[in-house]
């Protein structure tokens, strides 16, 4: 914060802590510019910690044709889990088969999945038999199942990747500010010239100053646009909304549902969605739905169809049912779904791929949609249309195709799998760092220790009981009841280091509502 009231001029200022905003920030600190984010909340506390953990080519997309996209995430998704092996790594897949069609349909899908991965692949497709499938999969359904298709994709730990982003953009000369909402925006000359923002610590305000300003606010970028749009003309504002939001549940349950290292997927269930079944950090997740909604909670509740459409349809897949008493952890994260957009005074030609850029008359640069598999190459995008409107000086870009996160462990290290339960190995190359603090020894749940505790609050940009429990130690979103008794305990260590007030009955209040399954 002192930083920000020494009043300099930044390069480029960004608002959003997200995968998106924290994607761009790293991408144009490591090009060597002057960068600031803001993020009103927790970074990644928004749909980016939500996610079903999967880095991806989208199997979905190819069905549809897409292939460009496909191509570009299947690539992306070989330079994440090389960036970052501690907290993104391969996993096998298996698509069971209960009908003599479904194999070579799917199979040959899947073949031409792994050819779009050309050397960037993670493994060979495969055709399995019941008996191999039931062996990687021993809880699938086997009454009627004709087979598998195994094949490969990755999963991550989302919220801790976003966390090693804000961490090495910060290490590369980036001031990266949690809890610090940018309320408005500043205009001279009809430009966009910086961000008012408040911190939400002390209340205070400050302006800043930026050549380039970039709206990665995900699901909530039309208020900015709508801010921007009234400043050039204000009696009109935007009539029309970029997003159009739709949410997605995820329920966890014991990993005794579908037992092992595998993940299942239904590439079309009973309604033609995709449905997964992904250990990981040592639970199932179950999910998702696509449900479109009008407002734009922080905390949106399940709608009850969804939680119905969850457990009924992972019910035909597993041999044995969860029930609503199973759910462990229920979150909803939004979807920034963009709509067509005409006119408006925007430059549209952005409309790429499956994340859009828009740049206003006035310079601000909007970015939204895409996915936490492309993150990189939207950074990319997104400064390289910030150099064509003369916003930023151009780049030949490619800077962190192979940057090494935070973390990331040396070479040969061994590297536990991110199915296991968590623990220490989440710090990848900061472990013995993490052990040198006060508390090594005290374990207040399977996996968090006090000196984890510590370290968040140290090096981690947490203040709150929320930013450890939820986001650097995964536990609201693995087990909401463990999280919710550990809101006191985790609140006192925290204060005692911080001095500030660690929020433990807002803590507890989210708690339950994770335990919450609408009736
Ligand atoms: C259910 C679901 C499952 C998904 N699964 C996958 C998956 O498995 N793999 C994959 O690759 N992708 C997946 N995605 C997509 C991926 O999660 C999103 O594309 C990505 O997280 C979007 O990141 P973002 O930064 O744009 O948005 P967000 O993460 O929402 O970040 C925007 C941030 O802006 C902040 N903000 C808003 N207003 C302000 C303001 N005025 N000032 C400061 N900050 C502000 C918010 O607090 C928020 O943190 C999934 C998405 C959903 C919804």
């Amino acid at each position: 914060m002192a930083q920000l009231a020494a009043g300099h001029t930044w390069d480029l200022a960004i608002v959003g802590g997200g995968a998106t905003g924290l994607g761009v920030a790293l991408d144009a600190a490591a090009r060597g510019l002057r960068v600031v984010l803001v993020e009103a909340g927790d970074f990644a506390q928004g749909t980016s910690s939500r996610s079903t953990k999967l880095v991806h080519g989208g199997v979905r997309y190819l069905a549809q044709g897409n292939i460009a996209l496909v191509r570009e995430a299947l690539h992306e998704r070989r330079h994440l889990l090389d960036n970052a092996p501690h907290l993104a790594q391969p996993l096998p897949f298996i698509m069971p088969t209960y009908r003599w069609w479904e194999a070579p349909f799917y199979g040959v899908g899947l073949k031409a999945y792994d050819a779009l991965a050309g050397r960037a692949g993670l493994g060979a497709t495969e055709f399995l038999g019941p008996d191999a499938t039931l062996a990687q999969l021993p809880m699938a359904q086997p009454q009627g199942l004709k087979g598998g298709v195994k094949y490969w994709d990755g999963q991550f730990n989302d919220a801790r990747l976003a966390l090693a982003l804000a961490r090495t953009a910060a290490q590369h000369g980036a001031l990266v500010l949690n809890h610090c909402r940018a309320s408005g925006l500043l205009h001279g000359q009809g430009q966009v010239v910086g961000l008012k923002v408040t911190d939400a610590l002390t209340g205070q305000a400050h302006a800043l100053h930026a050549r380039c300003v970039v709206n990665a606010a995900g699901v909530w970028v039309d208020e900015l646009r709508q801010q921007d749009a009234r400043a050039r003309q204000p009696t009109s504002g935007v009539s029309q909304t970029l997003v159009a939001p739709s949410q997605g549940v995820h329920m966890v349950v014991d990993p005794s549902f579908l037992g092992g290292h595998t993940g299942l997927m239904v590439p079309k269930t009973a309604d033609g969605r995709v449905l997964f079944a992904v250990p990981w950090l040592g639970k199932v997740i179950l999910g998702t739905t696509d449900t479109p909604r009008g407002d734009l909670p922080q905390e949106p509740q399940p709608f009850k169809e969804e939680v119905d459409f969850i457990l009924h349809e992972s019910a035909r897949y597993l041999r044995r049912a969860p029930q609503r008493s199973d759910v462990r952890s229920v979150w909803v994260g939004l979807r920034p779904l963009v709509k067509p957009q005409n006119g408006g005074g925007d430059n549209t030609k952005g409309l790429s791929r499956e994340h859009t850029v828009l740049v206003s008359r006035s310079g601000l640069v909007t970015v939204t949609g895409g996915k936490w598999t492309t993150y990189r190459a939207m950074a990319e995008d997104v400064l390289a249309r910030c150099a064509q409107h003369g916003l930023l000086p151009a780049h030949a870009g490619g800077v962190t195709t192979h940057l090494a996160l935070v973390g990331s462990p040396a070479a040969g290290a061994h590297i536990p799998s991110i199915c296991e339960p968590p623990g220490l190995h989440a710090y990848g190359s900061e472990q013995a760092l993490v052990a040198r603090l006060p508390g090594h020894a005290h374990v207040l749940h399977p996996g968090l220790t006090e000196a984890m505790v510590r370290f968040a609050a140290r090096h981690e940009y947490a203040i709150r009981v929320e930013d450890v429990l939820a986001r650097r130690s995964r536990l609201l979103f693995l087990d909401a009841r463990a999280a919710g008794a550990l809101a006191e305990p985790v609140g006192r260590i925290l204060e005692s280091e911080t001095g500030l007030d660690p929020e433990v009955a807002a803590f507890q209040a989210l708690a339950r509502h994770y335990l919450t399954l609408p009736a």
